[in-house]
């Protein structure tokens, strides 16, 4: 077998049965009925079955066009539409139906908004928060390059749970992964975010797997803990399209259990670090 055939070959770790089931066609049903995007659709995640079996997504706001063309990512570039109204009643909607107590908001990066898209993410907060007063939000949200404080100051009107933004890879490989992002701007966001939002929890994540070396990890969760960022979440990037950028490397179980105790040492406060692990994966379980 040539050596090509064998990166394309998953190891055992990685695989995980079809998603199936009444409950996950529950859910399923739901998300489609009401017109939702979720990111574990238009990410092609690995942990839709499980997920959606047990009642969780991820909602993607302001729609399922991108303006950045991140090679990591498989979600459709172009030009957007304007943020659409009856998205916060539809979340809302969902959020009952399913009864969501915890739910992850994400969005598309939406650089031709004044606002990157942060009164939309406060509208589907305050509405879900009239149909089910006591849920908590984690939100995950782009870097918002152009208007950070702007976006900050609306945000701490409406405060999440858990503020996460991904810093996604080493800085080095930033320009073949997150061409658009810049590593500063990502650290600046959440080092705001946590001056600004009441010292709200902060969160970010990282994908192993694309050629980084084990020193600039090292040196990216220094940054985080720089910044003050609590909250930790490292996965394997796996492929998601045709067009996506290459696996360099499958990472194993025990490498990543090396990552987790690692992060806790240097002091972050909720650790995940898992092949499958992904920003919004099992974000309501206490980590460890
Ligand atoms: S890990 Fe997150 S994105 Fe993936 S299926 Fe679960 S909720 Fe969706």
């Amino acid at each position: 077998m040539n050596k090509d055939n064998n990166k394309r070959r998953l190891p055992e770790w990685l695989k995980r049965p079809m998603p199936a089931g009444t409950d996950y066609n529950n859910t399923s049903g739901l998300i489609e009925g009401l017109g939702i995007e979720t990111i574990c659709t238009n990410a092609n995640c690995p942990n839709r079955g499980q997920c959606w079996s047990k009642g969780t997504a991820t909602v993607l706001i302001l729609g399922n066009i991108c303006t950045r063309n991140c090679k990591f990512c498989s979600v459709i570039k172009g030009s957007p539409l304007p943020p659409d109204k009856t998205e916060p009643n539809r979340v809302a909607e969902l959020a009952e139906k399913l009864k969501i107590k915890y739910l992850v908001i994400t969005s598309v990066t939406r650089d031709d908004l004044p606002d990157g898209g942060a009164q939309h993410f406060k509208d589907v907060m305050d509405t879900v928060r009239k149909k089910i007063p006591d849920i908590k939000f984690e939100l995950l949200v782009p870097d918002f390059k152009n208007c950070q404080q702007k976006a900050l100051e609306i945000l701490a009107n409406s405060l999440p749970f858990v503020f996460g933004h991904n810093l996604e890879t080493v800085p080095r490989l930033y320009k073949i992964a997150r061409s658009g992002a810049n590593y500063q701007t990502s650290l600046n966001l959440l080092e705001m975010a946590k001056k600004n939002l009441n010292n709200t929890p902060t969160k970010s994540s990282i994908m192993l797997g694309l050629g980084e070396t084990d020193d600039e990890i090292k040196q990216v969760l220094s940054d985080l803990r720089t910044v003050r960022c609590d909250r930790l979440a490292i996965g394997q990037y796996l492929k998601p399209s045709k067009q996506s950028l290459d696996v360099v490397e499958y990472i194993t179980p025990e490498k990543f259990d090396f990552w987790a105790k690692y992060a806790k040492q240097i002091g972050f406060s909720w650790v995940m670090s898992s092949s499958f692990t992904r920003s919004s994966y099992n974000a309501h379980l206490d980590a460890n």
